[in-house]
Order: structure tokens, then C-alpha cells, then sequence
């Protein structure tokens, strides 16, 4: 009943992580999954049915049934992923819906509102965006997963995080848990960042991305 938002630079498995997250929603609760399926909003056409039958494979659930349960659409600009999400409420209710993913949130708003005299539309229009899905995720008891990109942050040449997600305070405010990936040294390594949270303290874990999926190294560490 609330979002988690993962950001990060392009290649650091925010898309890859959404693929995995929409297969493992279809686990039963004591495998970590809703039982449910999902509902998979791309706005950047990075969805690949291959890589979900891959990752059902690993996890030992039928692969054409995990893509049966994953409701696809494809937003082909903002105001159709704005709608999308306007008219989800049937197809959730109806699939037994539990995840609902935007991959990725920004992009098209990003690209669309250009320059500083459309930042409050553009502002605006994510803030009504992001309740709206947040509306459907506790009407539905469902999960809501949103990707973001960084931009670089002008004013700090030195820190540990250079980069700051797109989106502002709109996007800040509204995302419960925020969690900002990053590439590591190692083959296809990632760490993830948990850098807000209602309930959890600020930490790190790190997993990498393999032909299977997502796999955590916190064992191996
Ligand atoms: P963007 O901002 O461009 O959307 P992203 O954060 O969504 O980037 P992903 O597409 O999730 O990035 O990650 C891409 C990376 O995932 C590739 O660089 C590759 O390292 C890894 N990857 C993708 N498929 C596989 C696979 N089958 N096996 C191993 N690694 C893979
Ligand atoms: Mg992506």
C-alpha cells in the first residue's frame, strides 16, 4: 500500500530489478511473493518477455503462465501513461493485480517538459500521477514499484552521491522507501541503497544480475 521508487544511472538494474519483481509477486507469501500479478507500465519499451521466462524458470514457476500474469502496457508518452493508469483500476481488480510497476516514472515527463517555465505543469502533473497510484495500491492492497533516473547534481562536484533523482520534492514526498542503485566493481555487481524509509534505518545491499535474475551476494560478503 505504498511506493518504492528505485533510482539510478542507466545500467544500474532498475529495469532488470522490476522484471524480477514481477515475477516473484506470483510466489506464495511464504516464498516472499503476493500470490498475485502484476501490472507492468514501460515507458521506455525495455520489457523482454525472454528475460521473464528466464527468471519464472529459476524461481520454479511455469514460465508462459508468469507471463500470463503480468498485464503489459506500453506508455507511449505522458499523457497516455497518466491515462494508463487512470483506467486501472478494472484490469487490476480483475487480475488479482498485487504489483503494479512504472518503468520508469519519469522518463516521458522528463523528456516532454522542457526548461524551467514547464517545471510546475510538469510538477503538477507527476503529483497527480503519483496519487493516483498510490490510490490504486491501497485500494488493491498492492505493492507500487517506480524506476527514476538521476541527473547530476550542479552544485556537488565532490560526494558520495553526486547525482539526485529526477522528479524533486514531488516525487521525494510521495515515494515511501527510496532506493538508489549503483554499479560496483565485480562482474554485473550492483549495490543497493536504502536511503528512506518510514520504518527501516539507512543501508546497503549488494546482488548482482545474472542469467537467472537477481541474486543477493550479502552471504558472499
Ligand atoms: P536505464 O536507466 O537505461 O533504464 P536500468 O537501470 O533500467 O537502466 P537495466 O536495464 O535494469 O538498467 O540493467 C541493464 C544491465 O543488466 C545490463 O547492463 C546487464 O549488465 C544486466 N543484464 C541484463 N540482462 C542480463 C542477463 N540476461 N544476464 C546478466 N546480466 C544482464
Ligand atoms: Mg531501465
Amino acid at each position: 500500500q505504498s511506493i518504492t521508487e528505485f533510482f539510478g544511472e542507466y545500467g544500474s538494474g532498475k529495469s532488470q530489478l522490476c522484471h524480477q519483481l514481477a515475477v516473484n509477486v506470483q510466489l506464495p507469501p511464504e516464498r516472499g511473493g503476493l500470490n498475485g500479478a502484476a501490472l507492468y507500465i514501460d515507458t521506455e519499451n525495455t520489457f523482454r518477455i525472454e528475460r521473464i521466462m528466464q527468471m519464472a524458470k529459476h524461481v520454479g514457476l511455469d514460465p508462459d503462465e508468469a507471463c500470463e500474469r503480468i498485464i503489459y502496457a506500453e506508455a507511449y508518452n505522458s499523457d497516455h501513461q497518466v491515462l494508463l493508469l487512470e483506467k486501472a483500476d478494472r484490469v487490476i481488480k480483475e487480475n488479482n493485480v498485487r504489483l503494479i510497476i512504472i518503468d520508469s516514472l519519469t522518463s516521458h515527463f522528463r523528456s516532454e517538459y522542457v526548461g524551467r517555465q514547464n517545471l510546475p505543469e510538469r510538477q503538477q502533473k507527476l503529483n497527480k500521477h503519483m496519487h493516483k497510484l498510490l490510490k490504486l495500491a491501497r485500494a488493491f492492497n498492492a505493492a507500487a514499484v517506480v524506476t527514476n533516473q538521476v541527473m547530476a547534481r550542479p552544485d556537488e562536484f565532490f560526494s558520495a552521491m553526486a547525482v539526485l533523482p529526477v522528479g524533486g520534492h514531488v516525487v521525494g514526498h510521495v515515494s515511501h522507501t527510496r532506493i538508489y542503485l549503483r554499479k560496483a566493481a565485480g562482474r554485473n555487481v550492483r549495490i543497493a541503497r536504502l536511503v528512506a524509509s518510514p520504518y527501516l534505518p539507512e543501508g546497503e545491499a549488494i546482488f548482482r544480475i545474472t542469467e537467472n535474475g537477481i541474486e543477493d551476494l550479502e552471504q558472499e560478503k
